[in-house]
């Protein structure tokens, strides 16, 4: 069912999360576009400004690797002022009823746990860029310490003391999944009666195979996207909507 308009939306998804007993999230750009940062699809994403940095060209070069260092400092004002908004905050009331056994996300942005939902029950298909890892021996590094090199030796990626690379923790085009994360998100997609995929275009796979997979296991699949996207088709519930209005009602302090 497309629902009609957002009073319909609201009062079907309702009666869908009010008789579910547990309810998985699955979430992408689109939820953190009200807080500033922007998605990858939509006109003017950053999809159209810079294609992603594929994680072959940053391990083959030293220019990749600043250059990959250089838009991410670029986007450091959005990412350090963006706080949850009313869809991170909906879905953090939903946990803390207890209804949310675990969220599955493709976000980088780290606004999950800012809402309050535990990072254990946070699942995140490509990581984290809000702080940085050593590839070779696994060292955190905090972005901090990272500019400040960054800006004191010529605007060049430092390596860690190890001489890995150091790269933000997040999972670029042409890295290997996390092998513990897909199959935390496989066991939440399979074992939850409603599977809400939220801002997400839903062409990124693997991750995109999640929603398929909790409708195969029988699970009510919902879409919230302002625009259609491929699996429509399959949703019990697809409202096409600002994720925002959709989701404010659903907030309880
Ligand atoms: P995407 O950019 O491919 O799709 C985002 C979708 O959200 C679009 O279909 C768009 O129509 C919709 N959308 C945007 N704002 C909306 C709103 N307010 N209300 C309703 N719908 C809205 O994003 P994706 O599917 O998550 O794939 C992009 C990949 O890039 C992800 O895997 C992620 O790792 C990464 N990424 C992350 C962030 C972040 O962490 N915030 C931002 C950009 C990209």
């Amino acid at each position: 069912m497309i629902a009609s308009d957002l009073a319909t939306a609201t009062e079907a998804l309702r009666d869908l999360l009010e008789g579910a007993r547990a309810i998985v999230p699955f979430t992408g750009a689109g939820i953190s576009t009200e807080c500033g940062i922007p998605d990858f699809r939509s006109p003017g994403g950053l999809w159209t400004k810079n294609r992603p940095i594929d994680f072959g060209d940053f391990l083959a070069s030293g220019e990749m690797r600043d250059e990959a260092w250089r838009r991410r400092f670029a986007m450091e004002e959005s990412f350090a002022q963006a706080r949850p908004g009313r869809g991170h905050r909906a879905l953090a009331s939903l946990y803390r009823a207890g209804k949310v056994p675990g969220l599955i996300t493709q976000n980088i942005d780290n606004l999950h746990q800012a809402s309050g939902i535990d990072a254990a029950d946070i699942v995140e298909l490509h990581g984290n860029t809000t702080y940085a890892l050593c590839l070779e021996c696994g060292e955190r590094y905090e972005l901090s310490w990272v500019r400040e090199r960054f800006e004191s030796n010529g605007h060049h990626a430092p390596d860690c003391a190890c001489g890995g690379f150091v790269k933000t923790a997040t999972v670029s085009f042409g890295q290997a999944m996390p092998a513990d994360a897909m199959q935390r998100a496989e066991g939440l997609s399979r074992n939850c009666d409603v599977f809400l995929a939220i801002g997400s275009s839903l062409v990124v796979w693997p991750a995109a195979g999640f929603p398929l997979m909790a409708k195969r296991s029988g699970a009510s699949l919902v879409i919230i996207n302002r625009e259609p996207t491929e699996f429509d088709d399959l949703a019990d519930l697809v409202i096409h909507d600002d994720i925002g209005a959709v989701l404010a009602p659903f907030i309880n302090q």
